[in-house]
């Protein structure tokens, strides 16, 4: 899955540095009492009355004996069973479905078990539609499993451990296309106004990965060595199919090559659909992607969809034939999907864009790990299943892979990859396979490996020093692990290597590091002139090197990889205004180099601060949007009037991505000019609105009150619901700026927003509220979390509560803050009947919670 969005450290609030809650209890993999062999899953949809009906039927083979077989079922509605044929007595209780054989089935023995049902489900299978806000909206219907949603329309084995081949027969209306896992076997004409679609998934998968589609799609169709590749979203956004997805079958090709075994399946599908919470979901052979994914061809060569295309098709290896077998262990797919997804950027980007990208992931996991929490990758502990796909299963994953193929070496590398995918093919997964797999096809033994970096957590955080003795001609380097190694973290081993340059020579040393304090010494003809510890940053780590400025001065110009010209880029930041650092970074800003050094470049120069590295961004011109998009988030930290200047003319750059990122900082300048011209920037049509959205971010920088009216409006429909999050946060940002008597406008609009129909609406508030720093957000916040029925935005509203509950605590009015919530919630008991009223104003609904 790709979440669609990076998970945001604790911005403004105390990190809080648990994982779990106190008392989490270990999750083992479930037993299991039957193999489920195959699904036969025929259903009727109804579009309008969001209603499925029909029965699935299950062969499957008892692990014991048995007098009774369970099914996990939610709110289904079953009018039937039967075993072998035979009517059979059932019972429907909250979470299961219980069929009791009517004698004890011998162990080994195969039944035919059919349940009849019809369901209206709010769960797992989503019926979108057209409403008064979004009258142009299409209708459709789409499932999405993962976690463990499925058992709202389905009776299932609702766990990642148990596989199984099924047909899926999906009768439609008419005019719509039923899609689903594996191979199209037929389509048939009802009588009248339906149509009927027989898929067959003949390679096992698990539950979560079934998936249907129904809606009226356009489609367009490709080709990857013989498997044939659809494409579909609704119609009016038929055109931005093809660049979206021209990459397609060059990535099937580079991954059926690089893993050593063919694309498993008979087609592959990516389908577009409407109000989608995820990024994009690797159902086997059928990925679902969000809307907001889908790119004009005029974005390339600077902005495109493969990260996503090539997240979502590498877990048709990594997920779907090989799954992990309980979601302790979820990295063994997200981690592997986020690194093909940067192995294909390395293939078709070059070295450069790759490790520029997991440095980029090395980020990510950082600011989770120092601002939210720490934890051990396989983490048999977790509260919600939705709190393992989180950076450390991501790109931590990812990184920990990179560094196994360091540790390796690239031929052991793809030769334990290749044997890893061969064994497990078609099987459920634990890390324990994957380090007996690297075992058995390489000879080498990682115990040390996984246990530092999968089931310890942290990473080393070095303190780095060299000196020279010119006498003896030898150069010395202090290597020190300076992490805390109480409780989960240990004091990590890894090779490193060390790049020396003298005027004279040049040498890389690889080192072994395994020890909290090491000093190393190597000859060396002449005092270095640059000493570079891990020069590529093949491992996961913080450190601190201190390094005269000269150094860094002539490692940014000649250092022998551009990650540490980054790095030297990012340390001559603690010169501010130093004329030599700000002319080597106007320099690299000027130059040709890699553009995300450019970047960099441009943003160090922003975070100085000073009237010099100012003068030089406000000059800076750049071929590439990306740079330019970096230069205007540099401008943003000047709060004068020659930055905002600069910033206008920006936010009318042809590019929408550059237009956004100059009103979004354009609002920092605090100059008097800002808010006509973010108004002028509301104005701007844009792909995905992202314009408006930057100029909502750049009003909310501002903090002028002016701002709230329009933002009250806007942040109803019919606007975008990019725009209409982006006008929330900002009125959410702006209440202690609101005039008192005003805010209770303000509220009442937050009650409306948490309950609107739109999903990204709900979940937008529930983030927004966290920054209202008033108790009737708590209260208003505890009401929205009970009624959620998506895990997604009920989850986020809890981190706002927690987050605000702690912030609370650490000014020390917690027992204050509590009373003030109690009184609160009876008030509130009060205020339902305005908000009742106001839903029916903003066409709002009442919603059942489901579990
Ligand atoms: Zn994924």
């Amino acid at each position: 899955m790709c979440l669609g969005y990076k998970p945001e450290p604790n911005s403004n609030g105390s990190p809080y540095r648990t994982f779990t809650d106190p008392g989490a209890k270990d999750r083992p993999t479930r037993d299991r009492f039957y193999d489920a062999e195959h699904l036969r899953l025929e259903l009727a949809f109804d579009l309008v009355r969001k209603h499925i009906g029909g029965s699935a039927t299950y062969t499957l083979k008892t692990l014991r004996p048995l007098t009774r077989v369970e099914f996990d079922a939610v709110d289904l509605r079953v009018s039937g069973v039967t075993v072998n044929g035979k009517k059979a007595s059932f019972t429907a209780q909250a979470e299961k479905l219980a069929v009791e054989l009517g004698r004890t089935a011998g162990d080994g023995e195969t039944l035919t078990v059919a349940v009849a049902y019809e369901a209206n489900p709010t769960k797992g299978l989503y019926f979108i539609e057209p409403n008064r806000a979004y009258p142009k909206k299409p209708r459709q219907a789409w499932s999405q499993g993962q976690q463990e949603d499925h058992k709202h329309w389905f009776p299932c084995w609702d766990s990642p451990n148990d596989r199984m081949t099924h047909e899926v027969i999906l009768t439609v209306p008419a005019g719509c296309t039923g899609l689903s896992n594996g191979k199209l076997v037929k389509v048939t004409e009802g009588k009248g106004r339906t149509k009927t679609f027989t898929w067959k998934q003949e390679v096992p998968h698990v539950t979560y990965l079934l998936c249907v589609c129904v809606g009226e799609f356009a489609e367009v169709k490709d080709s990857a060595a013989g498997i044939p590749l659809g494409y579909y979203v609704a119609k009016p956004q038929a055109s931005m199919l093809k660049p979206t997805f021209q990459e397609t079958a060059k990535i099937i090709r580079f991954f059926s090559e690089k893993i050593g075994y063919a694309y498993p399946y008979p087609k592959y599908d990516q389908v577009v659909i409407a109000d989608f919470m995820w990024g994009g979901m690797e159902n086997t052979t059928i990925t679902t992607i969000t809307d907001r994914a889908l790119i004009p061809a005029s974005f390339r060569p600077f902005y495109d969809s493969e990260p996503l295309v090539a997240h979502e098709l590498a877990h048709q290896w990594w997920g779907d034939l090989l799954t992990c077998k309980n979601w302790s262990q979820t990295w063994l797919n997200e981690g592997f999907a986020t690194y093909f997804e940067a192995l294909y950027t390395e293939h078709d980007r070059g070295r450069d864009e790759f490790l520029y990208e997991m440095m980029g992931n090395a980020r990510a996991y950082l600011a989770e790990d120092s601002g939210k929490y720490r934890r051990p990758i396989v983490s048999p502990k977790y509260d919600d299943t939705s709190d393992m796909f989180d950076c450390h299963s991501y790109q931590k994953g990812s990184l920990v892979l990179h560094m196994l193929r360091w540790v390796l070496g690239e031929a052991h590398w793809w030769k334990a990859i290749r044997h890893y995918v061969h064994k497990h093919q078609k099987q459920v997964v634990e890390t324990t396979d994957l380090k007996v797999a690297i075992e058995e096809a390489t000879g080498v033994h990682l115990d040390w490996f996984f246990s530092q970096w999968l089931h310890k957590a942290g990473h080393p955080e070095f303190d780095i020093a060299w000196e020279y003795d010119e006498a003896a001609r030898l150069l010395r380097l202090d290597v020190k692990q300076t992490q805390n190694t109480g409780g989960e973290t240990p004091v990590f081993r890894m090779p490193v290597d060390v790049y020396v340059e003298t005027p004279k020579s040049k040498a890389t040393h690889r080192i072994q590091v395994e020890e909290a304090e090491h000093h190393f010494y190597f000859s060396c003809d002449e005092k270095p002139q640059m000493v570079l510890f891990d020069p590529d940053m093949m491992v996961l780590k913080t450190q601190k090197f201190v390094k005269p400025k000269e150094e860094l001065l002539y490692q940014l110009e000649h250092a022998p990889t551009m990650l540490m010209k980054v790095a030297a880029a990012l340390s001559l930041g603690k010169w501010p205004g130093d004329p030599a650092a700000v002319a080597a970074l106007a320099a690299t800003l000027k130059s040709g180099e890699f553009r995300g050094l450019r970047e960099e470049s441009a943003r160090v120069l922003g975070r100085m601060g000073t009237d010099n590295a100012r003068d030089v961004l406000l000059v800076a011109k750049d071929s590439d949007p990306r740079v330019r998009v970096a230069i205007a988030d540099a401008l943003g930290h000047f709060e004068d009037e020659k930055a905002a200047a600069r910033l206008i003319e920006l936010s009318r750059d042809r590019w929408d991505q550059v237009a956004m990122a100059a009103l979004r900082n354009l609002g920092k300048t605090k100059s008097k000019k800002a808010f006509a011209a973010l108004s002028a920037g509301l104005k701007r049509n844009s792909h995905n609105d992202m314009v408006r959205v930057g100029a909502w971010t750049g009003f909310k920088e501002l903090k002028d009150a002016r701002a709230v009216p329009v933002a009250l409006k806007r942040g109803l429909a019919p606007q975008s619901l990019a725009e209409r999050n982006a006008a929330n946060a900002c009125l959410a940002a702006l209440y202690a700026e609101t005039e008192k008597t005003k805010r209770g406008k303000v509220r009442d609009h937050f009650a409306a927003s948490l309950r609107d129909v739109q999903h990204q609406i709900r979940r937008g508030s529930m983030e927004h509220l966290g920054t209202l720093e008033d108790p009737k957000a708590v209260s208003m916040l505890e009401e929205a979390v009970e009624r959620e029925p998506l895990n997604l935005v009920a989850r986020a509203g809890r981190q706002t509560l927690r987050k605000l509950k702690e912030k609370a605590a650490a000014k020390g009015d917690a027992k204050e803050f509590r009373r003030e919530v109690e009184s609160l919630r009876e008030e509130n008991r009060e205020l339902r009947n305005r908000i009742a009223k106001l839903e029916e104003t903003f066409g709002g609904k009442n919603r059942k919670k489901t579990s």
